[in-house]
C-alpha cells in the first residue's frame, strides 16, 4: 500500500479513512489512478452510508469500482450481516488497490458475462456457504468477518495465518491461474512447479482432511493447505505474493529501513516495481524486514507477524508466479 496524506493539513491517513482524522477534510478512493483523494469533485460511492466505503463513484448513486464487483450481499434486514459484509468490502478494497498497482486486468461480468470477476458475500448464519472460487465467481463465507469465527477455524485447522484479505488474496490465486497461464509455454511450466490442476479435487479433499498434509510439507509447500492439490498449491502460492508485494510496497512508503541487527549486511525495502529485477531480488529485503516484524511482535507478546519459512522450491514457485503478473 501507498502512504498518502491530507491534501489540506498534511497528516498522514490511511487508505481506508473517508475524512482527515485532523481537519475533517472529505477523503475518497478514485479507482481510475488508486489515489486517496481529498476534497474529490466525483460523488461517493452508493455504499457509503451502507458500510463506510469511501471509493469514489463515476455518478451519483452509483458504485465505485470496487463495490460493483459484488453480485450478492447480505440484506438491509440482516443488522449482522451487514457489518459483516462491511469488513469484507473494506478487505476487498486493499485486494482490489493490488491488483491494479500491479497492473492484473480485472475484467468485470460487464465486459465478460461468462468469466468476468464478481462476488457472492454471504452469511453462512441462514444457509450453506464455501468459500471459493468458479468461472470468476468468488463466494466468500461472511462468518470469516467475525474474529471469534475466523479464530476458531484457525485453531482447528492448524493454520498460522488466516484473515479475510488473505481469503480474497487466495481465491484471486484461483482466478488468475487460466487467465496467466494462457499460453502453452506458461501451463507447462505452472504444471512443472505445481503439479497438474485437472487431478481430481474430490479425491485430493478427502485425502487432505483424512490424512493431513505430508510430513515435511514445509520443504516444498508454502502452507500446509498448499499441499492439498496443484490449484491449492498455486492459490496459496499467488496470496502469498501478493502479501509480499504489498508489504515491501509499504514499508518503502514508509522508509522502514531494517540495518540490523548488528554485524548483517543493511536490509532496506526498495519501492515495490514489479517489472524489475524480479522477485528474487527483493527477498534479502523480504527476509530482513520479516525478521525485525516478528522480533517487534513478540515484544508485545503476539504471535510473529509473519509465521511462514521460505523454502528454495516455495521461493522458485513464488519468483515464477511473480514474473507471470509482471508480464501480464
Ligand atoms: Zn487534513
Ligand atoms: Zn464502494
Ligand atoms: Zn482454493
Amino acid at each position: 500500500m501507498r502512504a498518502f496524506t491530507c491534501g489540506v493539513c498534511g497528516q498522514l491517513i490511511f487508505f481506508e479513512n473517508s475524512a482527515c482524522l485532523r481537519c475533517g477534510t472529505k477523503l475518497g478512493v478514485r479507482w481510475s489512478d488508486r489515489e486517496l483523494v481529498t476534497k474529490p469533485v466525483e460523488p461517493p460511492c452508493a455504499n457509503r452510508d451502507a458500510i463506510g466505503c469511501n471509493g469514489l463513484a463515476a455518478a451519483p448513486g452509483e458504485l465505485c469500482f470496487a463495490c460493483a464487483l459484488t453480485r450478492t450481499r447480505p440484506s438491509d434486514a440482516d443488522a449482522h450481516g451487514m457489518k459483516q459484509w462491511a469488513e469484507a468490502e473494506r478487505a476487498k478494497r486493499r485486494l482490489v488497490f493490488e491488483l491494479g498497482e500491479l497492473g492484473l486486468p480485472i475484467p468485470t461480468r460487464l465486459q465478460d458475462p461468462e468469466h468476468g470477476l464478481t462476488f457472492d458475500l454471504l452469511s453462512s448464519a441462514t444457509q450453506l456457504v464455501t468459500t471459493g472460487h468458479a468461472d470468476g465467481l468468488i463466494t466468500l463465507d461472511l462468518a470469516e468477518s467475525d474474529d471469534d469465527q475466523r479464530e476458531k477455524r484457525r485453531v482447528e485447522m492448524g493454520e498460522p495465518y488466516r484473515t479475510l484479505l488473505g481469503h480474497m488474496r487466495h481465491e484471486i490465486g484461483h482466478f488468475y491461474f487460466p487467465i496467466l497461464t494462457r499460453n502453452e509455454e506458461a501451463l507447462t511450466a505452472a504444471r512443472r512447479l505445481f503439479g497438474d490442476e485437472r487431478e481430481d479435487y474430490q479425491e485430493a479433499l478427502d485425502r487432505h482432511y483424512a490424512d493431513g498434509p505430508p510430513a515435511g510439507w514445509a520443504r516444498e509447500h508454502v502452507s500446509a493447505y498448499a499441499t492439498m492439490h496443484p490449484s491449492e498449491d498455486w492459490a496459496e502460492t499467488f496470496a502469498h505474493v501478493l502479501h509480499l508485494r504489498d508489504t515491501l510496497q509499504t514499508a518503502a512508503a514508509y522508509g522502514v529501513r531494517v540495518d540490523g541487527p548488528a554485524g548483517r549486511p543493511d536490509l532496506h525495502a526498495e519501492p515495490v516495481d514489479a517489472g524489475a529485477g524480479g522477485l528474487r531480488g527483493m527477498l534479502d529485503d523480504w527476509l530482513g524486514l520479516t525478521y525485525a516484524l516478528n522480533a517487534v511482535n513478540r515484544s508485545l507478546g503476539f504471535d510473529d507477524l509473519y509465521p511462514f519459512v521460505l523454502s528454495g522450491p516455495v521461493i522458485d514457485k513464488l519468483a515464477f508466479v511473480d514474473g507471470l503478473i509482471a508480464r501480464s
